[in-house]
């Protein structure tokens, strides 16, 4: 069994479209010492979205194997794909003594936290419901009916914010990132 080490497993959530995947790429720019887990799943790659980086992009048969194969920490059915941390990774860079980034929607978070419970939870919080919409349709990579459930899951995610260690609101990118940045090498 893995020890469970104090903060060292950051869990960055909040809605689709809250900018949380920008403030965390920025975060691990600045700070190279970070290391982050980059997710598996079964989306089509967004314009610009790369392997390894961004994403491990697998069909639906590779991730049941993965998940079969309890190579997945813990996963989630969003907006039709499946997304989840791959197992081995996470628990090496930990292992290592490193502080790991991840990020996750709502219930990728509690059930990290149920793992790790001592894992620091960030929810990212976006100005506005008009803004978030503005922010999912700009990105022009989404279909209408995606769009549609990532808009209602925002409404419920917003209302379970308060589950999170912290909140930032990301309405202003320097000043959220300082935040971030705060929270994570204070704890
Ligand atoms: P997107 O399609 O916008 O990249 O991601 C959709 C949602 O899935 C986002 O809220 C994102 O944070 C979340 N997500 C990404 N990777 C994981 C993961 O490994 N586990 C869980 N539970 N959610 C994830």
């Amino acid at each position: 069994m893995l020890e469970k080490k104090l903060k060292q497993l950051i869990v960055v959530t909040g809605t689709s479209g809250s900018g949380k995947t920008t403030l965390v790429h920025l975060l691990l720019e600045r700070y190279p010492e970070l290391e982050f887990s980059v997710s598996v799943t079964t989306r089509k790659p967004r314009i610009g979205e790369i392997e390894g980086k961004d994403y491990y992009f697998v069909s639906q048969s590779e991730f049941k194997e993965m998940i079969i194969k309890e190579q997945i920490l813990q996963w989630v059915k969003f907006a039709d794909n499946y997304y989840g941390t791959p197992r081995n990774t996470v628990e090496n860079q930990i292992k290592q003594g490193k502080k790991v980034v991840m990020i996750t929607e709502m219930e990728g978070m509690r059930k990290t936290k149920q793992i790790f419970p001592d894992t620091l939870s960030i929810f990212i919080m976006p100005p506005s419901l008009e803004v978030l919409k503005e922010r999912i349709q700009r990105r022009k990579q989404d279909s209408c009916e995606s769009i549609k459930k990532r808009l209602e899951t925002a409404k419920i995610e917003i209302q379970f914010a308060n589950e999170c260690d912290k909140i930032i609101i990301n309405d202003n990118l320097d000043k959220a990132i300082d935040n971030l940045q705060k929270i994570i090498f204070d704890e």
